[in-house]
């Protein structure tokens, strides 16, 4: 294996190769520690953190921000998107609260970044 990828885990964005087998990774490029974690869970298990918003019952605030309590598969980003885009906020929350309970049973739970006020 031969990769090339830009590690994200901080705005430096150093490009980052891999090279080796999957028992046998071998990561150059990085900058600081955190790019060898990088690339290697690049490969193996890639992991996304889903920031989006939500549907709500208000004219005046249609849109709720929210974003997932952890990191997830990137290969559940989709699924996990199609339960959000069928959830629609119907109660006042504040910034914190879990609108949706282990999404698609990936242990992350949605998370209201932002408050709505049902009355309002
Ligand atoms: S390797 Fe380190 S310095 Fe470079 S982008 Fe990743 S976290 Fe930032």
């Amino acid at each position: 294996m031969n990769r090339t990828m830009t590690c994200i885990a901080c705005p430096r964005g150093c490009l980052l190769t891999v090279t080796g087998s999957n028992d046998n990774l071998e990561v150059s490029g990085y900058q600081c520690p955190r790019g060898i974690d990088y690339g290697r869970q690049e490969i193996l298990l890639p992991l996304r953190m889903l920031t989006t918003t939500v549907r709500t019952m208000s004219v005046e605030s249609p849109r709720l921000p929210v974003r997932l309590s952890t990191e997830v598969s990137k290969t559940r980003i989709f699924e996990c998107m199609s339960v959000i885009n069928h959830f629609t906020l119907n109660r006042s929350v504040k910034a914190g609260d879990v609108l949706i309970e282990d999404v698609c049973a990936t242990g992350a739970d949605l998370i209201a970044t932002g408050g709505f006020d049902n009355e309002g």
